[in-house]
């Protein structure tokens, strides 16, 4: 049997799979043609957030029996396409949740105390001490949108920093919520109240745009906005106004609109948002979870 890995893949995820006996075809994010060309006689394939699994990628893989996303979100993968053809579709949710969720610290820490700004500035010659008055986070608020895996790892360590939690979801885990601290409110109320408001919901159309111009004019001058779930939850173009006119203080973003962010892009020539290409599932330790979970579910329908 024969697997396509056609994203970067842990070394102990491909032991699992050369240990089952599978043949492994590497080739990293091929375009939709070349992915053609690949599927044609492979019975898995694996990806990350990357290469598109379209529909006529699906289409001209006739033995194509499962793939495997090595991460979280699915919306890389045709799901419709591949159920049509019965073809499963598995992956690695929570392996990587503790490791977005230390990132949204690493961004959070950055915009409250300008890391990212002084640093740029001490690489100028630029002793820039005045200008990098922050703001402390014990005993402020953090306001979590979407709290499942993500969010939950985000509340463990803001309890740990003495911050009040406040929570925002359409299906509320109160025993969760009681163990972390945290209170279920309105997403309005949310917005209001949080010194800090971090996201952790999928891309679905009711999140699509969930941050825009209304809400964020709902936020708190002083507060901060991170993203670490996807781009399209925030409108850009609101939120670069928002950064701009100082509705808000920063921002800390790890997913864009558009992937990767140009050069050129209004978010890069703004000193109040820090930005990282897309990070938060970028450790050593989440790659390895994530990556043998996959194989291993892999092996087992395939041997199944
Ligand atoms: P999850 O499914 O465990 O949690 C998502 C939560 O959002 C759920 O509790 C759900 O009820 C809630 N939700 C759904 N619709 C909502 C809405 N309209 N408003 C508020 N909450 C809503 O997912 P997770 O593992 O915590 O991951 C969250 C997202 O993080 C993923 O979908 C993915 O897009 C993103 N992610 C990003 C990275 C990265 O590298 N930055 C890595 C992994 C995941």
């Amino acid at each position: 049997m024969k697997v396509l890995v056609a994203a970067p893949l842990h070394e102990k995820a491909l032991e699992v799979l050369k240990k089952a006996g599978f043949e492994i075809l590497y080739e990293e994010y091929p375009d939709e043609e070349r992915l053609v060309e690949l599927v044609r006689d492979v019975d898995a394939i694996i990806v990350r957030s990357k290469p598109k699994v379209t529909r006529r990628v699906i289409e001209n893989a006739p033995k194509l029996k499962v793939i495997g996303r090595a991460g979280v979100g699915l919306d890389n993968i045709d799901l419709e396409a591949a159920k049509e053809r019965g073809i499963k579709v598995v992956n690695s949710p929570g392996a990587s949740s503790r490791s977005v969720a230390e990132l949204v610290f690493g961004l959070l820490f950055a915009v409250a105390r300008k890391v990212a700004f002084a640093d740029r500035k001490m690489r100028e010659g630029v002793w820039a001490k005045k200008q990098c008055m922050g703001i402390e986070l014990e005993g402020k608020t953090i306001g979590i949108i979407g709290f499942g895996r993500i969010g939950y790892q985000v509340a463990k360590i803001a309890k740990a920093f003495e911050m009040n939690v406040l929570l925002y979801d359409p299906y509320p885990n109160e025993e969760r919520a009681k163990e972390v601290g945290g209170r279920f409110t309105s997403l309005e109320e949310l917005l209001r109240e949080s010194d800090v408001v971090t996201l952790h919901v999928p891309l679905i159309d009711a999140t699509y745009h969930l941050i825009n111009e209304e809400r964020l004019k709902l936020m708190k001058k002083t507060a901060i906005l991170i993203n670490a779930a996807r781009g399209a939850v925030v409108d850009t173009e609101a939120l670069v106004k928002a950064l701009q006119e100082g509705w808000i203080y920063g921002a800390g973003l790890d997913v864009f609109e558009e992937e990767p962010l140009s050069k050129d892009h209004p978010l890069t020539k703004l000193d109040n948002v820090v930005l990282t290409p897309h990070i938060g599932a970028s450790t050593e330790e989440a790659q390895m979870r994530a990556g043998v979970q996959v194989a291993e579910q892999i092996v087992e329908i395939l041997k199944g």
